[in-house]
């Protein structure tokens, strides 16, 4: 079922089953914003008819990010009529290198999707992007006539693309928080994405935080979250500096390191920090890193 919640006058969560996506949808007087747009043709579909429930306004689209359930719905929209698609320049680039990937992860829900076979299934990579790639902060303005949405970056978080979009005091932040579940560290980058949480949640402008999953949280939850984050690399550090001393050891299993997740999120994280740890020197990333990993979405 999908669920239609105005967080303010026009401005709009859309929420769907599969995945627990919001999706948001943004009212200007000459066209309509929409972030995020599912799995696939069936979702993309569920969200498209919920937005047109609303409004029958020329549609622009954000993609949060490189993540199936954010951008396989894309097809649908543009067979609506829109051709505007915005995101970062990294996130049509991890698009176009993994969206074959990515068809894997859809199969139970979005089955013509997985099997690339019928309408709206084809793959549409952002077309518009903000300034950079996704790793440094940048900003963009999308005008929809009397209200324009901010669509901006924080630097390299939960992906190496990920855009956040704010209009009035609402923020759509894509899975840069998570609510009701760990976050999710498979592409991540735990210390940016620790810094990033700070920052978003010093933008006094916004109150109502629109999570890519779960409910919409307040500025205190996004604090938590990077209070959390910041706690659980700190406990990692403190472990491999006691390894690194005479005779010292490092815990044998992520349970060890008393790390504020499930266990499995845990060895996610133990996992990306030690990959991001023999990474090559700043800047330059291995393609490897950006390569997409089983269950994020
Ligand atoms: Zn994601």
């Amino acid at each position: 079922m999908t669920r239609i919640n105005e967080l303010r006058d026009g401005v709009f969560a859309v929420s769907t089953d599969n995945w627990r996506l919001n999706s948001g949808l943004v009212l200007g007087t000459r066209r309509a914003l929409v972030v995020d747009t599912g799995a696939g043709p069936r979702q993309g579909a569920e969200i498209l008819a919920a937005v047109r429930s609303v409004t029958p306004l020329p549609l622009v689209v954000v993609n949060t990010h490189a993540h199936h359930v954010h951008y396989m719905g894309n097809a649908v929209f543009r067979r609506a009529g829109a051709e505007e698609f915005w995101g970062h320049r990294g996130c049509a680039e991890a698009i176009r290198a993994h969206a074959d990937y990515h068809r894997s992860y859809v199969g139970t829900h979005e089955p013509e999707m997985a099997a690339a076979e019928g309408p709206d299934t084809a793959v549409v990579p952002p077309n518009r992007h903000l300034p950079g790639t996704g790793r440094r902060p940048a900003l963009a303005r999308v005008d929809l006539g009397e209200r324009s949405a901010v669509l901006f970056s924080l630097g390299r978080a939960h992906t190496d693309n990920d855009v956040c979009v704010g209009t009035d005091d609402v923020v759509f932040v894509g899975d840069l928080v998570e609510q009701g579940t760990d976050p999710q560290f498979e592409d991540s980058f735990p210390r940016g994405w620790a810094e990033a949480l700070d920052r978003l949640a010093d933008l006094e402008r916004y109150r109502v935080f629109v999570p890519g999953h779960g409910r919409p949280v307040e500025r205190g939850h996004v604090r938590e979250q990077a209070r959390l984050m910041r706690t659980a690399i700190e406990r990692v550090d403190a472990s491999e500096a006691a390894a690194a001393a005479p005779g010292g050891m490092r815990p044998v299993t992520a349970s060890m390191f008393r790390l504020p997740y499930t266990p499995g999120s845990a060895r996610v994280l133990l996992d990306r920090l030690e990959r991001i740890r023999s990474e090559a020197p700043a800047g330059a990333v291995p393609a490897a890193l950006s390569a997409p990993q089983p269950s994020a979405d």
